[in-house]
């Protein structure tokens, strides 16, 4: 696993600070606001930099790895945290470990307390690569819609190149909202909203959140008003599989200004570990319900595409539409997929797969 986070030494520091870590000579275009630190000294098993006359030493080997990085260091810590990574596509800001549903699989479990890093993050984004896509995620970030929309339309003013995704359980949006939302530009944001099933009770029970089917219908529609970008996202579950195909033309019917759904698989970490024996659904042993929802989708017009599956556990037909998903920091491929062809293209595993494997059938293409 590529780390986030890397041991350094501390410094005198009394409120976070945000750095980017400069290693080669090439400037860029945002590099005068006082926020890069240069490499002065490069030891075999650590990197110092220098901070307003302070020294920083990293433990890296390799400078080309972070050259470029945006990290964020708290008083009295010997950690950076990586924020944006500068050779990394995956990169993501979590903005709250707050959540008002719970969703069975959820990956990142809610926490009950919040700690503010808005300002943080707005400054980290200053600093991000040109053209850079930055993931937006929790918790639920519109628990904290004011610090968010305020750090969005900052980002689409100051860095009009940077994209986001965010990921939110489409719960708290607002008529008054969609001003907002509209400023953001659909070109520049895309909305990844979860449903689970176009049964409402299934939904509810599935987000632990009664009213929680009724309520996000109203935000999609809001958001299909406002001509904002969906990703609508489903987490394949024995619960709901049987009904994929139904969903599929619920979607067609109720939800074609959506921009595609992606059918995901689950994560074996957080409640998903807790659930994975009656939940995980082996699609490598049965595809056949996940097809019929494909083809009927295709048939009505929505667009589909499959997140977090192996390549080999998809059947020819349907390799197309399955995306190398998997951050590059949680992405792992097993001993079998060393002569395999097709490994470029493959998804592969989350670092946490089950190590014992859980798809029944697969195998190097
Ligand atoms: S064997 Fe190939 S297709 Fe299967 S999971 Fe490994 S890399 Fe992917």
């Amino acid at each position: 696993m590529i780390p986030l986070r890397l041991s350094c030494s501390r410094l005198p520091i009394d409120t976070p600070i945000v750095l980017r870590l400069r290693c080669s000579g090439t400037d860029d275009q945002f590099s005068a606001r006082g926020n890069d630190v240069w490499l002065t000294r490069a030891e075999s098993s650590h990197l110092e930099f220098d901070v307003q006359g302070f020294t920083l030493s990293v433990k890296i080997e390799d400078p080309s790895e972070i050259d470029g990085d945006v990290v964020l260091m708290f008083p009295q810590q010997t950690t950076l945290h990586r924020l944006i990574r500068a050779n990394s596509a995956h990169n993501t800001l979590l903005v709250t470990e707050q959540c008002d549903q719970a969703c069975i699989m959820c990956s990142q479990p809610p926490k009950k307390r919040h700690a503010d890093m808005f300002g943080v993050f707005s400054e980290a984004l200053q600093i991000a690569p040109f053209g850079a896509a930055i993931g937006i995620s929790g918790g639920e970030p519109l628990l904290h819609k004011e610090a968010l929309f305020s750090m969005l339309l900052n980002a689409r003013r100051t860095r009009p190149d940077l994209l986001f995704h965010v990921l939110t359980n489409g719960q708290h949006f607002d008529k008054e909202d969609m001003k907002d939302v509209e400023e953001l530009d659909p070109k520049h944001v895309l909305w990844g909203i979860p449903l689970y099933s176009e049964n409402s009770c299934l939904h509810d029970r599935i987000v632990k959140k009664n009213g929680a089917f009724a309520r996000l219908m109203e935000s999609l529609a809001l958001l299909g008003r406002s001509g904002a970008r969906i990703e609508l996202r489903t987490v394949l579950l024995r619960s709901n599989v049987a009904a994929l195909e139904d969903m599929a033309v619920f979607v067609s019917r109720n939800l074609a200004f959506i921009d595609y759904w992606a059918i995901m698989q689950m994560e074996n970490i957080g409640f998903g570990r807790r659930v994975w024996k009656e939940e995980f659904f082996d699609n490598s042993a049965n595809f056949a319900p996940i097809a019929r929802a494909l083809d009927t989708a295709d048939i009505r017009g929505i667009e589909t595409t499959l997140y977090n599956f192996p390549l080999c556990s998809v059947p020819e037909p349907y390799r197309r539409r399955s995306l190398r998903s998997i951050s590059d920091w949680k992405n792992v491929y097993m001993a079998q997929c060393g002569g395999c062809s097709a490994r470029p293209l493959c998804s592969g595993f989350f670092a946490w797969h089950p190590k014992n494997g859980a798809f029944s059938k697969l195998g190097a293409i």
